[in-house]
């Protein structure tokens, strides 16, 4: 259910409001936009009917509204306001794509900071690189640990950039947690749903990848279980499902980017080198993400992709990667871009 306040109303009314909702049967979510502050209401209370009509006859509330669908925290329904993920001057979901790059994996520290220093230098804002990493064979480099994590502490020391890497163990969150600037949950652990609880309890942002097989309604559940805990920084990575093909890793479904965009104001990025794990087709999958309305890309780059000890065949050498970024900043800043980007009329 959703309680939107008075555009007039004070904080001391919207106090009043929440009192007024049993919390041992609703989480109350308070959004404060720029013209009006919503409540969403996540429960399942033994009388709604009598809620409802107690709510909406409060003066300061101008309507309560029911919301049927599964989607509450990530839906444009519950929050009419795009969510923009700010991070210093960067800002995802805002009016031009971010990109984040970097290797696959952190191998050690003058990989790491060869890749940082051309990432940056093409424009990159975020580096990439795994530090724990879930591999499909037990007998693959599984990463560096904190030993990763420290060398990318370094490079954004370095350069600037912040920091994306993966947390695969509610064991390592304080860990990961304290190192990097978006806590990034990987596809195999989409649907892990204490590690996502965990992470809601933080207030880092956090980027989701599509699980190799979900649905967007699976992958947007899996939103609503780190959000409902309270952490509400959540970036949508779309990486690929898995589909019949044989010619590339995965499927990129690209038509999840406006889909999502329908229902949710969570930024969307897109990953086309796990998408494709081919480096030839990063590049134009790359623009066609950006085409269709994503956020931001996150791209494998890395200085000999033929050396790499994970995803060399899907990863770029920096002079592509450079090309890439002129190719994007080419394609202009939100704005100017001609999608079909479907905005909510407000409630
Ligand atoms: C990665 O980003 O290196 C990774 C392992 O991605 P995914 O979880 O999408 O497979
Ligand atoms: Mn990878």
């Amino acid at each position: 259910m959703i309680v939107v306040m008075k555009p007039e109303a004070a904080e001391g009314e919207l106090e009043q409001v929440l009192e007024t909702v049993p919390e041992e049967e609703y989480d109350s979510h308070v959004f404060r936009g720029v013209e009006r502050t919503v409540i969403g209401l996540i429960g399942e209370g033994a009388d709604k009917e009598t809620l409802k009509n107690r709510l909406a006859s409060h003066p300061s509330v101008e309507k309560v509204i029911a919301i049927l669908d599964p989607y509450k925290l990530t839906s444009w329904k519950f929050k009419p306001e795009k969510t923009v993920i700010e991070l210093g001057r960067v800002k995802i979901g805002g009016k031009a794509p971010v990109v984040m790059a970097g290797p696959c994996a952190v191998e050690n520290e003058e990989q790491l900071l060869t890749t940082a220093r051309e990432v940056k230098k093409a424009g990159a804002e975020i580096l990439r690189g795994g530090a724990f990493k879930p591999r499909t064979s037990p007998y693959s480099f599984h990463g560096l640990g904190e030993r990763g994590l420290k060398l990318l502490a370094r490079a954004r020391e370095e350069t600037g950039l912040k920091i994306v890497t993966e947390l695969m163990d509610i064991e390592h969150l304080g860990l990961v947690a304290e190192y990097t600037d978006i806590i990034q949950i990987g596809a195999r652990n989409m649907q892990n749903y204490p590690l996502l609880s965990a992470i809601g309890s933080l207030r880092q942002p956090v980027m989701l990848k599509r699980g190799m097989s979900a649905t967007i309604r699976e992958w947007l559940l899996a939103a609503e279980y780190i959000m409902t805990e309270g952490n509400h920084q959540v970036i949508l990575c779309e990486r690929g499902i898995r589909t019949f093909g044989e010619e590339t890793r995965n499927t990129l479904d690209l038509s999840s980017v406006p889909l999502v965009k329908e229902i949710s104001h969570l930024p969307v990025i897109v990953d086309p080198s796990h998408g494709t794990g081919r480096w030839e087709l990063v590049r134009p999958m790359a623009r066609a993400a950006v085409a269709c309305g994503a956020d931001g890309l996150i791209i494998e780059v890395h200085p000999e992709p033929r050396r790499a000890l994970s995803d060399g065949p899907q990863s770029l050498r920096p002079d592509k990667f450079h090309l890439l970024m002129q190719e994007i900043k080419e394609m202009g800043s939100y704005d100017d871009r001609n999608t079909d980007r479907v905005l909510p009329s407000a409630i």
